[in-house]
């Protein structure tokens, strides 16, 4: 009889333990949550996270997530030291909200005008509180214009080298839209959390789903592979000539699908992974001393005097993937398939 009340005791307190971490636990914000056309808002998300009351620069009352604001703010207050001045647009938008001018648009616009231009709600990455649409103020004057603002390079360039010290990354970058789904918005800021991982994501040029490693079928998606392809032959150079060489550049003229790759004998017998990579391109080297360029023209590369760089060279070649590091490594860089 004792053992069992204290059974029940012992159980009764484990619990309340147990309830005690679930509640810090659910507190506590995933910064780098992914929502974007194919990834949904988690469905606890709204009542997770905390938002604050605030004024977008048309006075119009808006929330947006507590620690995304105080950081804006850090990051407003530097840029007026440049003399920037960015002011709030549109920042948190509830699922609801997103329901309702999808609706309403789907009744002024037509069904196919809506699918092009509103994002489904649920997955827009609005819904976080974490997004931040911004615009400028020049002269007493507001830019919110989309084609203003993608004109404005030079206030830009300075709004964007200070993002990841707020712990903010551009979120949808320049000719990255077939991994993002959207083109070039340089208002769309994205707090994820942590400056460290937002110059990470700066310093190394990735989207955002690069970054998290969410690139399922990495060989229809060009712009993820052409990156992948670029860094690795990068690494790869470096690592060949040491400091030989003092530059690369590559123009990649194919990667090959997973459905050529089935068509392609060779490529078949070697029985590629899902995530490795057939390319086909062409590089040029620069060399750092005259002694090198006598190696790499024996190669097959042409050295221009005038421009100092070995050119020509072709080369077919599979990166290889590797899912514990997720990393790549070059496993083939030969003449021929
Ligand atoms: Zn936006």
């Amino acid at each position: 009889m004792k053992k069992i009340f204290l059974g029940i005791i012992v159980t009764g307190f484990s619990l309340l333990l147990l309830t005690g971490c679930n509640k810090t636990e659910e507190k506590k914000l995933d910064y780098l949550v992914l929502v974007n056309k194919y990834s949904q808002l988690p469905d606890d998300w709204e009542e997770k996270v905390e938002l604050v009351d605030t004024k977008n620069a048309w006075d119009e009352d808006i929330k947006i997530e507590k620690e995304t604001y105080d950081n804006y703010l850090k990051l407003k207050k530097d840029l007026e030291k440049d003399g920037v001045t960015i002011e709030l647009d549109s920042v948190y938008r509830s699922v609801k909200a997103q329901q309702n001018l999808w609706d309403s648009w789907t009744v002024e616009k037509g069904i196919d005008y809506v699918r092009k231009y509103v994002a489904v709600p649920g997955y827009s990455e609005h819904h976080t509180g974490l997004a931040v649409d911004i615009c400028l103020r020049k002269d007493g004057e507001l830019e919110y214009e989309n084609d203003d603002m993608i004109a404005d390079r030079e206030t830009f360039a300075k709004v964007h080298a200070k993002l990841a010290d707020y712990g903010f990354i551009l979120r949808y970058l320049e000719n990255r839209d077939d991994i993002t789904g959207y083109a070039y918005e340089p208002w769309h800021l994205r707090y994820v959390g942590s400056s460290e991982i937002a110059k990470e994501i700066k310093d190394k040029n990735l989207t955002f789903e690069e970054y998290l490693g969410q690139i399922e079928d990495i060989k229809d998606n060009k712009a993820a592979a052409k990156y992948r392809i670029e860094k690795t032959l990068q690494d790869y150079f470096k690592e060949t000539y040491g400091d030989k060489i003092s530059n690369s550049r590559f123009n990649i003229t194919k990667i090959y699908s997973s459905e050529e790759e089935k068509e392609l004998s060779s490529l078949k017998e070697m029985n590629l992974g899902k995530k490795d990579i057939a390319f086909e391109v062409t590089y040029q080297l620069q060399p750092s001393n005259d002694k090198v360029i006598l190696e790499l023209t024996e190669n097959d590369g042409e050295y221009n005097k005038d421009f100092g760089w070995v050119t020509n060279i072709s080369r077919v070649g599979i990166l290889k993937y590797n899912d514990k590091t997720n990393s790549y490594t070059i496993d083939k860089f030969e003449n021929n398939f």
